[in-house]
């Protein structure tokens, strides 16, 4: 057996990705996942009655991107879609330097969403995107993008996740990071295991340490330069239709416990989606993690889709009058949220619309 790696990234690249995910995962700061495809985008926009034409969409997507600077005190990076990824604002710019001359990072949705694995219980899936990845992270680098993002998806129920469907998502993870590094993009590794289900929070907790083990094996059978990584989970929650309600500290408990029998310290930061807690769950949640006695080694913080948008959306209606409320609202959420990164969030006034649950069955992203 040889030992050592024969090495594929530069010392000098090795540093570039480090950097960079230092820069994402600093203490205070989250991402803002704002890469819906065209299909999903559109769901969210019917929610507010509005057309899923491409300048909706791209109206949408600027009032997030023209918020107050002070944004950047809470968000560090940004996801986009690949057709975001080439939009432009009102006055011609890039979306892309709109996000950087604020202080944000570029990011980029690369996987090309999820599909069956045949002959698998509770119709269990794989992500595609791998045939022409190189190139399109090495055109997503050269044109400001410094990081990616890669969803797979894993399911509970009595006979899932099965093995087959653990091992074919970590390793097509470690294959995705792999090819982003060599290309200069921190590649963000996201498991998710799924919500849906009535399962308790220790079977969730139970399934999440096996799905992250593998994928963390894979992850180094793959050689991949873990500093230089991000981790995007599930938090450690109780099925969605699960009787048995939990309080924010088991949830962090049994949380922070999966995630210490798996996550390599060297990784520098681990930014949980949301996975359809409701806004105010997914603040209360990550604060309480944060605030958790035990040990915590890497920078425990959010990268939320449907928890930063959903009343973003609501506050701005499709009506060109109310864009600025809707920025303020992001920055609201985006505030608490950098406030429960580092524990340090004490709840809010009247939340209202953002207790409301989020989840929607089989997520697709
Ligand atoms: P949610 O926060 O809406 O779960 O999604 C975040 C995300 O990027 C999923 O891939």
């Amino acid at each position: 057996m040889p030992t050592g790696v024969a090495p594929y990234l530069t010392e000098e690249l090795k540093k570039e990705l480090s950097r960079i995910a230092d820069a994402i995962a600093r203490p205070g700061h989250g991402i803002l996942a704002a890469d819906e495809s065209t299909g999903t985008m559109g769901k969210r926009l019917a929610n507010i009655n509005l057309e899923n034409t491409d300048d909706n969409r791209r109206h949408y997507r600027q009032l997030l991107f023209t918020s107050d600077k002070e944004l950047a005190n809470y968000i560090s990076g940004v996801i986009l879609y690949d057709e975001t990824f080439w939009q432009k604002d009102d006055n011609g710019n890039r979306f892309v330097d709109v996000l950087k001359n604020a202080g944000i990072i570029p990011g980029i949705k690369v996987d090309k969403g999820v599909v069956p694995l045949p002959g698998t219980f509770n119709n269990e899936c794989t992500t595609q995107g791998l045939d022409d990845l190189n190139a399109r992270c090495a055109k997503y680098k050269e044109n400001g993008a410094d990081f990616a993002k890669w969803r797979c998806v894993l399911k509970i129920s009595d006979l899932t996740p099965s093995p087959l469907a653990i091992m074919e998502n970590a390793n097509v993870l470690a294959r995705y990071a792999v090819c982003c590094q060599q290309n200069g993009l921190v590649p963000i590794v996201e498991p998710e295991v799924l919500p849906d289900g009535d399962h308790s929070l220790e079977r969730a907790q139970y399934v999440t340490e096996k799905v992250l083990a593998a994928t963390y094996k894979a992850l180094s059978d793959h050689h991949v330069f873990l500093e230089g990584t991000l981790l995007k989970p599930n938090m450690v929650t109780a099925g969605q239709a699960c009787a048995v309600k939990y309080t924010p500290e088991q949830v962090a408990q049994a949380t922070v416990t999966a995630l210490n029998r798996t996550v390599p310290a060297a990784v520098p930061g681990i930014t949980f989606l949301s996975g359809g807690q409701s806004e105010t769950d997914a603040t209360i949640h990550l604060n309480a993690i944060n605030t958790y006695q035990g040990k915590k080694p890497w920078s425990l913080t959010f990268s939320y889709g449907r928890a930063l948008q959903a009343s973003v959306l609501q506050a701005w209606g499709g009506k060109p009058e109310n864009v600025k409320k809707g920025q303020e609202t992001l920055m609201h959420r985006a505030k608490c949220n950098g406030l429960a990164s580092i524990g340090k969030y004490t709840g809010e006034e009247a939340a209202g619309a953002a207790s409301q649950s989020l989840f929607v069955k089989d997520h697709a992203y």
